[in-house]
């Protein structure tokens, strides 16, 4: 997200910021609005864009062993299972911290509406794994 460089939360130990959300955070945290385009950081082939549990709508790209999640998005996907996306690509926009209609959704705000996975706002959570091992993702950007 090239006008958003902000990092509201880094990887690694924290505390956690609401119910469910996890005390090692596995990726950075970058707020903009809802609607804000988000750019593949890497090239590779769409494995996952769907409502992730945690991470909400999630989209994740595979480039070989190296798997780049983008958690909290829109949950009009712009990208689909399968699909090859290059880097600079526009794969998905920030979403809004309240979605509907996700049947398996547990996660709710202090009104009790449904959120976008485990978060308090809108932001994009942008996680780097090696197969199953969560990677800093600021080693490599
Ligand atoms: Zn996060």
């Amino acid at each position: 997200m090239p006008n958003h460089k902000k990092i509201s939360s880094y990887f690694g130990k924290r505390s956690s910021p609401t119910a469910y959300a996890s005390s090692f955070h596995k990726g950075i945290d970058i707020p903009a609005p809802p609607g804000t385009n988000i750019y593949a950081a890497m090239s590779g082939i769409v494995v996952l864009a769907k409502f992730n549990g945690s991470g909400g709508c999630t989209v994740t790209i595979q480039s070989g062993n190296i798997y780049t999640s983008y958690c909290h998005v829109s949950p009009n996907f712009l990208v689909s299972p399968g699909v090859y996306v290059e880097k600079g690509q526009i794969i998905a926009q920030v979403g809004p911290k309240n979605v509907y209609g996700f049947s398996d959704n547990k996660y709710k705000d202090n009104n009790d509406n449904p959120t976008n996975g485990a978060t308090t706002g809108p932001h994009l959570h942008f996680a780097v794994r090696e197969d199953s091992t969560y990677l800093n993702p600021l080693n490599f950007f």
